[in-house]
Parts: C-alpha cells; sequence; structure tokens
C-alpha cells in the first residue's frame, strides 16, 4: 500500500492529468487555499514536468473571508478589484488552464448574516462573469478536486476516535477521498479511462434516444422535466476550444443535460443536504409550474434557500438534470459529505441557475438570445441538489408519448 505522500502525489497526478489534462505550453492557476499548500506543491511541480509555461496560484484563506463577512462595511462587501478579475480573464484568453483545489468547512458561516454572504457572492460573480465563462462553457480546460479541512472531516466522521478526534477524521477522509476518485486504484489512470468509457455508453443511449421529457417519482417528488429542444448529455469529460478533452470533476459518476426552462411542473423533495456557501439546508421541496420555482419549504436554512432563489431570475429555474446511480462508489460510502462535489456524485440531482451551452448541440456556437430560444436558462449562478434515493423512479417519455423506464428504486434501468 502506498504511503500519504505517494498517494497525495498520485492524486496530484490525476487532478492534472485525468482532470485538467495540461497541455504544454499552458499556463496553470491552481485556486487554493493556504491549507492545502502541500498539495499545490506536488501539483504546481508535476504542471512544469508536463511542460507548463507557468504556475499562477490564487491563494485564499476562508478564515480571512468569515473576517470580512463579519467585520467589513458592507460597501466593502460590493467591491471586487477590477485589475484581478481582468488578469484572470487575461489568462484564460491566452489559453490557461485552471486547478480548484476545494477545502472548505461547511459551518463556517452557519453565525453570519446570509444578506452579507449573499451580497459578497453575488459581487464576486459579476465580476469574474467573464471568466467564469471560459470555464463553465468549456471553453479552457479545468478540474476541481477537493482537500479535507478538520472541521469538515469532523462533520463527515462525527464519531471518529476521541482521543484525537480531529486527526483521525481527517485520515479517514483523505481515505474516501482517495477511493471515490480512484486514486488508490493500482492504476488510476487506466481505472478513469474505463469508467469514462463507461458513461459513454449511457451518453450513447440517452443521445439516441432524445427523451421529450423525464418523469420522476419518490417519496414527496412527482415531478416531470422537459428537456430543451436538441438537448446534448453531456457526463465525464469534454473537448475545450482547443480540443483537449478534460474531466472537470474528480469524482464525476453524472451525465446530465439541460432541461426546458418552462418546461418543469410539480414537486421535488431533496434527499441530501446542501452546503451553500458554508450554510446549510436540509430537507427541503422545490414546487414548480411552467419551469419556475413558485413554492419552496426548507426545515433548515430556510432563510439561505430563500437569498439563493433571489439571486436573480434564472435563479428561480433550473438549468440542469443529472442521472447518478444510487450504486456508484461515492454513493456506496453510505457518508453524507456535505461537499456538493461528492454528493451530487452520489445521486441524482437538479441544478437551480445558469444552464450549460454544451448541453445543446453546437450550443457553444450560439448567441445568448439564441440559447435562450432554445429553452437555455441563464444566471449568475448554479446551484446542484440531490434528490435521488434508493426509492427513485424514473421514466424517460418519448416524443411520441412512449414511456420507457430509465431509473428503478434509483439505478439504471437501461
Ligand atoms: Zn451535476
Ligand atoms: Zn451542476
Amino acid at each position: 500500500m502506498d504511503s500519504f505522500p505517494a498517494k497525495l502525489e498520485k492524486y496530484a497526478e490525476l487532478a492534472l492529468t485525468i482532470g485538467v489534462n495540461l497541455q504544454p505550453g499552458q499556463t496553470l492557476i491552481i485556486n487554493a487555499p493556504i491549507t492545502a499548500a502541500q498539495l499545490v506543491r506536488l501539483a504546481a511541480q508535476k504542471a512544469y514536468e508536463l511542460g507548463a509555461k507557468n504556475v499562477y496560484v490564487e491563494w485564499g484563506d476562508e478564515l480571512l473571508s468569515l473576517i470580512a463577512y463579519q467585520y467589513a462595511p458592507l460597501e466593502t462587501l460590493k467591491e471586487f478589484p477590477a485589475w484581478k478579475a481582468q488578469g484572470f480573464q487575461e489568462m484564460a484568453k491566452n489559453g490557461a488552464a485552471l486547478l480548484s483545489i476545494q477545502a472548505s468547512n461547511p459551518d463556517l458561516l452557519k453565525d453570519v448574516d446570509p444578506e452579507r454572504v449573499a451580497v459578497s457572492n453575488k459581487t464576486r460573480a459579476e465580476a469574474l462573469e467573464e471568466f467564469n465563462q471560459y470555464v463553465r462553457n468549456g471553453i479552457m480546460n479545468w478540474a476541481i478536486v477537493s482537500h479535507p479541512t478538520p472541521e469538515w472531516a469532523a462533520k463527515v466522521f462525527p464519531d471518529a476516535d476521541a482521543a484525537n478526534p480531529q486527526e483521525n477524521a481527517v485520515d479517514l477522509l483523505w481515505d474516501k477521498i482517495f477511493s471515490v476518485t480512484r486514486t488508490d486504484q493500482p492504476d488510476p489512470i487506466a481505472a478513469w479511462q474505463e469508467h469514462i468509457a463507461g458513461l459513454q455508453e449511457k451518453l450513447d443511449v440517452l443521445n439516441r434516444k432524445k427523451y421529450k421529457q423525464l418523469h420522476y417519482r419518490g417519496p414527496g417528488t412527482n415531478l416531470t422535466v422537459e428537456l430543451a429542444d436538441g438537448h446534448l448529455w453531456v457526463g465525464g469529460g469534454l473537448r475545450n476550444k482547443q480540443g483537449t478533452f478534460f474531466v472537470p470533476n474528480l469524482p464525476t459518476e453524472e451525465v446530465f443535460t439541460m432541461p426546458r426552462k418552462e418546461g418543469v411542473n410539480g414537486t421535488a423533495r431533496s434527499t441530501k443536504p446542501l452546503n451553500y456557501g458554508g450554510n446549510l439546508i436540509d430537507n427541503f421541496t422545490f414546487t414548480f409550474e411552467k419551469g419556475k420555482i413558485v413554492s419552496f419549504t426548507a426545515d433548515t436554512g430556510y432563510e439561505t434557500l430563500r437569498k439563493l432563489i433571489e439571486t436573480d431570475e434564472g435563479a428561480h429555474y433550473l438549468g440542469e438534470v443529472a442521472l447518478v446511480p444510487h450504486y456508484s462508489p461515492v454513493s456506496d460510502t453510505n457518508l453524507i459529505f456535505y461537499n456538493t462535489l461528492f454528493d451530487e456524485n452520489a445521486s441524482c440531482h437538479l441544478a437551480i441557475g445558469a444552464a450549460y451551452p454544451f448541453n445543446l448541440q453546437e450550443g457553444t456556437m450560439l448567441t445568448k438570445d439564441q440559447l435562450i430560444e432554445r429553452g437555455a436558462n441563464m444566471s449568475l449562478m448554479h446551484v446542484d441538489f440531490m434528490i435521488g434515493s434508493s426509492e427513485l423512479d424514473i421514466d424517460g417519455v418519448t416524443a411520441d408519448g412512449q414511456r420507457e423506464p430509465l431509473f428503478r428504486k434509483g439505478n439504471w434501468a437501461i
């Protein structure tokens, strides 16, 4: 068995080869918290070995962000330095790649006024809108991987060794991250290639079927979701503008496509908690009419959910529909990770907010107006929420009204 440093090195390598698929001559932007410094240094070294031209690291510190949320004047939260947004834009325009390393405390913001967090998130999203389009539209190659924090690990493993709870929980979480990202397999790169091929088989079936509508049934859920005209199912990875195949999320188990903005009706009940910017929303429902959220409930985090939906008009509509079998490496851990990157890969999910243009045939060539006409939702945000469980059934409805079982008891029926 590999030692921890050996596994961490393999993890960095997977992130840059299977994930980002960094090409010689590219600049690599790494977004990372200071707590992930060891992984960042390994990734930077690997990047240069792979021929990177330069590695630019944008360090973050969530405790400093917390201090700003708590103490900075409200005006300050409404400002984002233009030079920084322009810098990111310039790097993206010049063909840079991006590796984001996430390490967060799910409860960081539980005592912070959600209004102040919402203002700050919106300011950031507006300032970085152009850069985010390079990412969201897959114009640049990019990937996200996770890194434990003591607080996050303690939340996932609340019963870890009482003598030294936090360190032990961090080790346990690393083990799970290494297993669900296939880092602990004898040949992680080969394991990923096989996994991507398996996802491709499902994509081929779905893209041939061209279902007009999906019908979801489960406890608290009865929902019909029309798919956008000319929708394209995508999963595993995609190609950037230069044709580089990259896998944006490690892990990834989902195949997903674009709902028609105004074609969603009924109620969806969440099956896992949603951690939004350090605030937890749990046990919630959305009711849709003609695509729009007309009412919602939440046992925990109602105010945060309300702020989230009120971000803009598009936050009232769906932008993604994703299918994930209930039996997958992430789901088999039987853990709630309180982190979307993991939880969304354990469960069928939907997202409110922006649709991905690459989920339409030729979608990345269309103008904003053309995208809207084809049923794409526009928003500053995109937030996934989980509705999958072992009790979820999904039917695919064909253009001529035929119903076909797609999922039964949470798993593929095709
Ligand atoms: Zn998704
Ligand atoms: Zn999503």
